[in-house]
């Protein structure tokens, strides 16, 4: 299927039914498989064959899912996991040990610099920050022979930074270390990481690829493209696993994939639930149609938003003017999707009041789904940094995230208008 278009895919990919079976797929509430001879179980178990054993590693529903997204991505493998955040914590458990590091980008979802900074901290290994648009010589400095691998959002929220991937990519070229990009933002109908220098891209499905605020969700997709085989760099793929009867994961063809479900999958069973993926299948049929919209709205009300006079500044990439523009057309040219965020003049309590009498979009902590929704990230899904971590993440204190959503453009300007009206 890899020369079809995300619209295709869209709809095509991950499932196609045999005669006389079910036209979508159906959910597999199974949490075990059936198998007939012993044999053929011990192989399962040892690896040496493909199929399903029990849902905590696998399970048929969520692979659709994950064949879907992986043809999406143009990656090799995906592993569908109970949320974005398990995704991220399973990548980063797959990769590092006590005493490594991983060297990301501080605009990242408050989520997951909480899990850098914090929660992997515990473990012992370090997260080492940069600044999206730092210089290369700066970021390299920060790569050394224990660092894992380098991390960054396509489009970072709530700052609505564009990953230069060009930079990064070639510094982790150069250094034979992993390249990480959490697409979720994005979606691979605007931008595919792993055509621009990506070796795995995570999702957060709980946002575009659901897109009805209905599932929980995350995705890793393996490239399965990066070389393990005797980069002194990552050890553990280069000897055997005894909890695999001396398996040697960079020999074979998606080393991190396997790896990542083999240990980690079976160790937590963070996996993403049937019905879960059913409900994100069916979502993600309509991702490319999604997408063009929630562009188009959001480039009108950027438009709107930067002649307002009670409005101090836009950050929205397709926005001519906008510091990321350039780099937008060159990732993203059919547009950076429905996030957008922008600076109310006044205080904090402004916001509120604007937030307060909009009608149409309302107050939650979810963004990326069909109907619009703002937040304001100090007070909120980042009250939990200090005041130079929100500076360091790109968070001003009358910064208002807009999650634009699939409505008529028109009707979302009005009510942006009236909200404004009583600031
Ligand atoms: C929401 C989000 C996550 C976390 O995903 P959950 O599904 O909420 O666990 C990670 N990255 C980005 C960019 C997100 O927007």
């Amino acid at each position: 299927m890899e020369k079809l278009h995300q619209e295709t895919l869209c709809v095509q990919a991950g499932y196609s039914p045999e005669t006389g079976e079910s036209r979508i797929p159906p959910i597999v509430q199974s949490t075990t498989y059936f198998y007939g001879d012993s044999q053929a179980m011990a192989d399962l178990f040892d690896l040496k064959r493909e199929g399903f054993f029990y849902t905590r590693l696998a399970n048929p529903t969520v692979e659709v899912l994950e064949k879907r997204v992986a043809a999406l991505e143009g990656g090799a493998y995906g592993i569908g996991c109970a949320s974005g955040m398990s995704a991220i914590l399973l990548t980063a458990m797959t990769l590092c040990e006590t005493g490594d590091n991983i060297v990301t980008s501080c605009e990242v979802y408050g989520g997951t610099f909480n899990l850098f900074s914090t929660t992997l901290a515990k473990f012992g290994i370090e997260a080492r920050f940069f600044d999206a648009d730092a210089p290369a010589e700066e970021i390299e400095a920060l790569i050394d022979e224990k660092t894992k691998f380098v991390y960054g959002e396509t489009v970072a929220n709530p700052a609505i930074v564009i990953l230069d991937f060009e930079k990064l990519s070639a510094l982790c070229k150069k250094h034979g270390v992993l390249f990480i990009v959490d697409n979720t933002l994005a979606t691979p109908v605007l931008c595919r990481p792993l055509a621009l220098g990506a070796d795995i891209v995570i999702h957060s499905t709980s946002k575009y690829m659901d897109g009805h605020a209905a599932a929980l969700g995350g995705m890793i997709v393996d490239g399965g493209g990066f070389r393990f085989k005797e980069n002194p760099r990552y050890p553990a793929f280069n000897t055997p696993d005894e909890s695999y009867h001396g398996l040697v994961y960079a020999d074979l063809p998606v080393a991190f994939g396997t790896k990542c479900r083999a240990q980690m999958m079976r160790d937590t069973g963070a996996i993403m639930s049937p019905q879960n993926a059913f409900l994100t299948y069916l979502g993600s049929d309509t991702l490319a149609l999604r997408m063009e919209r929630h562009s188009r709205n959001a480039e009108k009300i950027a438009a709107y938003l930067s002649r307002h006079p009670k409005i101090e500044w836009v950050h929205y990439a397709s926005n001519p003017g906008d510091k990321y523009y350039e780099r937008a057309k060159k990732y993203l040219p059919n547009g950076t999707g429905g996030m957008m965020s922008f600076g109310i003049r006044g205080d904090a309590a402004a916001c509120a009041r604007f937030m307060e009498h909009l009608k149409i979009a309302t107050q939650e902590t979810h963004v990326a789904d069909v109907r619009s929704c703002v937040l304001h990230p100090a007070s909120t899904t980042h009250r939990q940094l200090s005041d130079e971590q929100l500076v360091a993440a790109g968070i001003a204190p009358n910064l208002v995230r807009l999650s634009v959503g699939i409505e008529n453009a028109d009707d979302l300007i009005a009510d942006l208008a009236q909200a404004l009206e009583a600031v």
